[in-house]
């Protein structure tokens, strides 16, 4: 049985991959598992979010589930709104960061956190076989529509700044949504911030003219340059589905997910000595330095951020995050969200009274490299075990992947959960240790390849 779910939801490519029969099937499949009930439902501005939507709704109605339809807003603004409409599930629309070729189905629970992994498996078994529940005629579900999502959203958010503080300062910043759902809540959340806002890829465009909807250095090149030349103080891009941000500083350079990470880590887990930060052993050292300073203990969890969100649940933690720039604040809620991030993010700017690139020049330095190497997708795991072969006596952690340790830093192989691809990922004291290091990983990600060939 192909497996369907990857680190985090369904993804393929539209109308190959991904169609409208195996949509219409899913919502029949997660109706059946997750209903009876409220559904709320959202989409992202990809090509085939109305295609999709419509279908999974329709999908959804046949199972006697009621649908409210919340349109087009990030896929946090929908987690924050399922228990809040007393929802028994919500079905996100989106491919999050993947390439516009791409659109996806993410499912979160009654708590607005994404299914774990048994109730995946449970709508997978349901999408196989067929049997649905089927509603009488009398009990077909009904569709409601509500557009007070963004205003409750952003509300929350700034319940949790000080936000006469950030509005003093008067801050430039500039925004590049990615021509996707992030251009709905973030620049209107930084203008009652009292940012002066300048956008970029704000319009919703489904082929992605602006850039890809990852936002990795090298695709985010336009915002750096627009932050030096409109003298901002920071830039934020978001990737598809705005659950993460990613930063520039006020000279245009792209922060590593980490250091962002480590300013929120530093100044939240701080005024709260013995506080829990949950993080996937992708992280890096720096987030250890920060996290001890903090007097804060860390919880390593395997890669993928619903493992982190439901960790987080489970034992109550304060702070979460990701090395892609994903932060999670669970006084907000216990999922990646890139609005709340970037919010956290200007306030330290603003109540610091520090230029962005100088409280990060005060964080311990280390560097970073990252490589992604394409794999033949149903060699995954049969690379894994030649990556295994390889280590095999070295100082390793393989919760996840690979992650070799040695006195100068570490590397990190793994597969993506979404993608038919390898990662290496590794950090050292200078930036040519982490470039040698990363290219140790994609040559043994290489020689698995030849091995399993
Ligand atoms: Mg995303």
């Amino acid at each position: 049985m192909n497996k369907m779910f990857g680190t985090n939801g369904i993804r393929g490519t539209i109308n190959e991959e991904l169609t409208v029969n195996m949509v219409l099937n899913l919502g029949r499949a997660i109706g059946s598992v997750l209903g009876p009930g409220q559904i709320a439902l959202a989409r992202d501005s990809r090509m085939g979010g109305v295609m999709f939507s419509r279908v999974m709704i329709a999908g959804l109605l046949s199972t006697g589930c009621s649908v409210t339809d919340l349109g087009l807003i990030p896929t946090p603004t929908l987690q924050f709104m399922v228990p809040r409409l007393n929802c028994v599930a919500g079905v996100m629309v989106t491919a999050s960061h993947n390439p516009p070729v791409f659109n996806g189905i993410k499912v979160m629970g009654s708590n607005g956190i994404e299914v774990p992994r048994e109730i995946e498996n449970q709508i997978e078994m349901k999408y196989h076989s067929g049997e649905f529940t089927v509603a009488d005629w009398k009990n077909i579900g009904q569709v409601d529509y509500d557009d007070s999502s963004i205003d409750q959203y952003l509300t929350g958010i700034k319940s949790h700044l000080d936000v006469e503080s950030i509005r003093n300062r008067r801050l430039t910043v500039v925004i590049d949504c990615a021509n996707s759902v992030g251009a709905q809540v973030t620049p209107q959340l930084l203008r009652d911030l009292g940012c002066k806002v300048v956008s970029l890829n704000s319009q919703l465009d489904g082929t992605f003219p602006g850039r890809n909807p990852e936002p990795l250095p090298d695709n985010i090149v336009e915002l750096g340059r627009m932050v030096k030349s409109a003298s901002a103080d920071i830039g934020i891009a978001h990737d598809g589905d705005a659950d993460r941000a990613t930063f520039v500083d006020e000279t245009g350079t792209v922060l590593w997910g980490d250091q962002s990470f480590a300013l929120i880590v530093s100044r939240v887990l701080s005024k709260k000595p013995g506080s829990i930060l949950v993080t996937p052993v992708s992280s890096g050292k720096l987030i250890e330095d920060v996290a001890e300073q903090a007097g804060a203990k860390i919880d390593w969890t395997v890669v993928g951020s619903v493992v982190v969100s439901h960790r987080l649940a489970e034992i109550n933690g304060d702070l979460g995050g990701e090395e892609n720039g994903g932060v999670f604040y669970p006084p907000h809620q216990s999922v990646r969200d890139g609005a709340m991030t970037a919010a956290q993010i200007v306030e330290i700017v603003a109540t610091e009274r520090k230029p962005l690139s100088q409280l990060v020049g005060e964080l311990p330095e280390y560097f970073s490299t990252k490589v992604k190497v394409p794999v033949p997708p149903d060699k995954k795991e049969a690379i894994l075990q030649a990556l295994l072969g390889f280590t095999d006596g070295m100082e390793r952690i393989t919760m996840d992947g690979v992650k070799i340790l040695n006195d100068e830093g570490w590397i990190l192989i793994r597969a993506s959960g979404t993608e038919p691809l390898y990662r290496s990922f590794a950090e050292g004291k200078t930036q040519e240790i982490a470039d040698r290091l990363c290219k140790t990983g994609v040559d043994m990600i290489n020689k698995a390849i030849e091995e399993v060939r």
